[in-house]
């Protein structure tokens, strides 16, 4: 890591940030005024959030302002581009790590009710997902805690609405990043005031962390990735299946769902002529039974870099869903967003590392333009 991310302020909490005060010979009620400035008074033109600066941090003094802006740095990112879905709203930023300059991804989410951001963990990920986008890449490097608030500050600041649900479902695999991650969780949940229970993670199923999270005992919802109810299909589509088969994750999962109390959700991607036969489905009720947990259905969002693979048509999808609805499962299923923009898991980073234009038709948004 370079000095500027280890010295970055963003993914340090109120009591760290005053620790630094003290540190560079201040009160340290001049650390809680900067977590104010940086967590707490998001919207652009209070000045604070992402990309805000000692200087206009005000209620500090010209001196503190200079001698924490000598000490430390705010950004850990930088937003390289903006696009909007024009029909939903969608927002997706690509962002680069200001270490190196590698690109990552985030996406905000509104709707009626609610505003969500997706957020990445890790630049690429090391588990090689057949149909999935960034699984294509490998893994770059792990995520800072600062790296991940940084991307809802980003996201923040693209919107008047107050972000309410945050899914940490963008590149990367959560759970191989575990203590970046929970700080992280723990930030945007004490200092940014999102509740643990809007907050989704979303893992492949790295079964010690799963326990290591259980014993943690967070209000917030996992999200396990199952896409296939057998392990000869799954280890065919979720390579990690090998390490930790069926039989593990699934016991993980219930000791999750018994020592939490929290409601697990499967998430399942549907590909065409491979995992979603009414058969399937049937196999898929019997392995999750008695957990009262949900399935999220995913209809598979065509890559133009992952092993290809089909997306099933609606008949199909409706036919998998009764299968399990009729066995007193809850299902749901992805809204279909942002699909303009490229909004699946790790296409836009693909995309734009092509130097192919994204959706040639889009008008491309600044911060400043949204
Ligand atoms: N690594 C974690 C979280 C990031 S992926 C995980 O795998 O759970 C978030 C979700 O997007 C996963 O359920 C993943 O399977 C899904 N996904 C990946 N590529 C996709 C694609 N091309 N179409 C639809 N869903 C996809
Ligand atoms: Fe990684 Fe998740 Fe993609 Fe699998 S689906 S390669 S775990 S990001």
């Amino acid at each position: 890591m370079t000095d500027s991310i280890r010295e970055s302020l963003v993914g340090r909490n109120t009591e760290e940030i005053r620790e630094a005060a003290v540190e560079a010979g201040l009160p340290a009620y001049r650390g809680s005024q900067v977590a104010e400035w940086l967590y707490r008074k998001l919207q652009p033109e209070m000045g604070g959030g992402f990309g805000a600066d000692f200087a206009t941090m005000t209620d500090l003094p010209q001196s503190v302002r200079q001698l924490f802006g000598e000490k430390f740095d705010l950004p850990t990112l930088a937003l390289t581009r903006a696009q909007t879905d024009p029909h939903d709203g969608t927002i997706k930023a690509l962002a680069t790590l200001i270490d190196g300059g590698h690109p990552i991804e985030c996406v905000l989410l509104p709707d009626d009710k609610r505003v969500s951001v997706c957020l990445s963990t890790q630049a690429g990920c090391p588990m090689g997902c057949t149909f999935c986008a960034t699984g294509t890449q490998g893994l770059t490097r792990n995520l800072s805690t600062g790296e991940i608030v940084a991307q809802y500050l980003l996201l923040q600041s693209l919107t008047t609405r107050r972000i309410s649900h945050i899914v940490l479902m963008g590149m990367g695999e959560p759970l191989l990043n575990y203590d970046a991650v929970l700080k992280a969780i723990r930030i945007l949940n004490v200092e940014c005031g999102i509740a643990m229970r809007h907050i989704t993670l979303s893992t492949v199923g790295i079964v010690p962390n799963i326990d290591k999270l259980a014993e943690e005992n967070l209000q917030l919802t996992l999200a396990v990735s199952l896409h296939a109810p057998n392990d000869t299909l799954r280890t065919r589509l979720v390579p990690v299946n090998k390490t930790y088969p069926l039989s593990r994750l699934m016991n993980s999962c219930r000791n999750y769902a018994r020592h939490t109390g929290r409601r697990l959700t499967f998430e399942y991607v549907l590909l065409k002529g491979v995992n979603d036969e009414p058969e399937h489905a049937r196999e898929l009720a019997l392995l999750i039974r008695g957990m009262g947990a949900a399935v999220n259905v995913i209809p598979y969002n065509p890559t133009t870099v992952a092993e290809a693979f089909g997306r099933p048509d609606q008949g199909r999808i409706v036919a998998f869903r009764q299968v399990l609805e009729h066995a007193g499962i809850v299902v749901t299923q992805r809204k279909e967003r942002g699909r303009q923009i490229a909004a699946a898991c790790g296409q836009l980073v693909t995309e734009a590392a092509r130097s192919r234009p994204m959706a040639r038709d889009l008008p491309m948004v600044t911060a400043e333009a949204v």
